[in-house]
C-alpha cells in the first residue's frame, strides 16, 4: 500500500523546511504521495514538483485555505488544485493581504502588553515580504523567552482572550470551496475535531459543505486523538464524504507526526484518493 500524506507545510507558509528540504524529508521517510498544503499560498508547488520528480514521489498540488464560518476560523484543504487558476490565485492573494494587516494588529496588541519589536521579530522568521502568521509570532516569542515552547506560547499569547490575539475575518467558506472546485480540485475539511462544534453545528457545517460541493474530511491528522479519528470516520461514512490522511507536518521538533508516520485510515472509509489513477 502506498504511503500517502496529504497535508504539510513549507517555509512558503509556516513550515520550517523549504519545499526542497520537505520533499527530500518525505522521500527519506518513505512517502510515495505527498500533498504540499501551505496556508493560503501555492508558491512552493513548482519547486516541490521538481524535487518530487527526482525523488520519484507523486506531488499533489495542494493548499490550506483559512476560512471564516459563523465567526469561527476553519481550514479547508484543496487537493489537485490548478495553481495557475486565476480565481484561486486572486483569492489567496487577498487572504495574504489580510494576514499582513492582522500581523500589524497582533504586534500592536503585544506592544500594549509591553512586548516590543514583535512585527520585525515575526518577519525575521517568515522572511521579509512573505506570508505572515501566528506561528512566526510564536517562534519569536519563544526565542525571546516569553514561553517555553510552541504549545504554551499559543495558549498564553496568541488565542482569543490573550494579549497577542487579533480577531480576523477570513474568506467565506463558499468562496474557498468555489475557488478549489473551479480550479479542478477537491475540497477537504482539515482537522474537523479541532473546531469543537456541537452535534447540530457540525451537521449544519457538513451539510453546507456538501451543498457547496465539498467532498472530504480529514480523518487522520495530528490534531485528532484515535477516538476522534474513529468518530470522523463514522461521520464521513454517514454523510457520504471521502476520508483524508495527513500529518500536518510543520518541521522537525514542531510536529506531532513526522511526514508519512501516522496511522492508516480506519477500514470502511472511502479514501479521498480512491479515484486517483496515478495513486491506486
Ligand atoms: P494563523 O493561520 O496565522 O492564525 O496560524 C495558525 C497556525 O498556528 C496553525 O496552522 C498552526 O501551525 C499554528 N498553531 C495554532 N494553534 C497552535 C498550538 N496550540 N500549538 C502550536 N501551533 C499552533
Ligand atoms: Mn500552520
Ligand atoms: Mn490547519
Ligand atoms: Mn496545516
Amino acid at each position: 500500500m502506498p504511503n500517502i500524506d496529504l497535508h504539510c507545510h513549507s517555509t512558503v507558509s509556516d513550515g520550517l523546511l523549504t519545499p526542497t528540504q520537505l520533499v527530500k524529508h518525505a522521500a527519506a521517510r518513505g512517502v510515495d504521495v505527498l500533498a504540499l498544503t501551505d496556508h493560503d499560498d501555492i508558491g512552493g508547488l513548482e519547486e516541490a514538483r521538481r524535487i518530487a520528480a527526482e525523488k520519484k514521489i507523486t506531488l499533489i498540488n495542494g493548499v490550506e485555505i483559512s476560512v471564516d464560518w459563523r465567526g469561527q476560523t476553519l481550514h479547508i484543504v484543496g487537493l489537485n488544485i490548478d495553481p495557475a487558476h486565476l480565481q484561486l490565485v486572486r483569492g489567496l492573494s487577498s487572504i495574504r493581504d489580510g494576514r499582513t494587516v492582522r500581523a500589524c494588529k497582533i504586534a500592536a496588541q503585544l506592544d500594549k502588553f509591553g512586548i516590543h519589536g514583535s512585527l520585525e521579530g515575526a518577519y525575521a522568521h517568515a522572511g521579509e515580504g512573505r506570508l505572515i502568521g501566528r506561528t512566526h509570532f510564536a517562534r519569536f516569542l519563544v526565542q525571546q523567552g516569553y514561553a517555553k515552547d510552541m504549545k504554551s506560547v499559543f495558549k498564553k499569547y496568541l488565542v482569543k482572550g490573550k494579549p497577542g490575539y487579533a480577531p480576523h475575518q477570513w474568506a467565506p467558506l463558499s468562496d474557498a470551496v468555489a475557488w478549489i472546485r473551479s480550479s479542478g480540485g477537491r475540497a477537504v475539511i482539515a482537522h474537523p475535531a479541532r473546531y469543537k462544534l456541537g452535534k447540530d453545528a457540525l451537521d449544519e457545517l457538513l451539510l453546507e459543505f456538501l451543498a457547496l460541493g465539498g467532498e472530504a474530511v480529514e480523518v487522520i491528522t495530528a490534531s485528532h486523538t484515535p477516538e476522534q479519528s474513529l468518530l470522523f470516520a463514522r461521520h464521513s461514512q454517514r454523510m457520504g464524504l471521502l476520508a483524508s490522511r495527513g500529518s500536518d507536518f510543520h518541521g522537525p521538533g514542531e510536529s506531532y507526526f513526522d511526514l508519512g508516520r501516522m496511522p492508516e485510515l480506519p477500514p470502511n472509509c472511502t479514501p479521498v484518493w480512491h479515484d486517483w489513477n496515478r495513486v491506486m
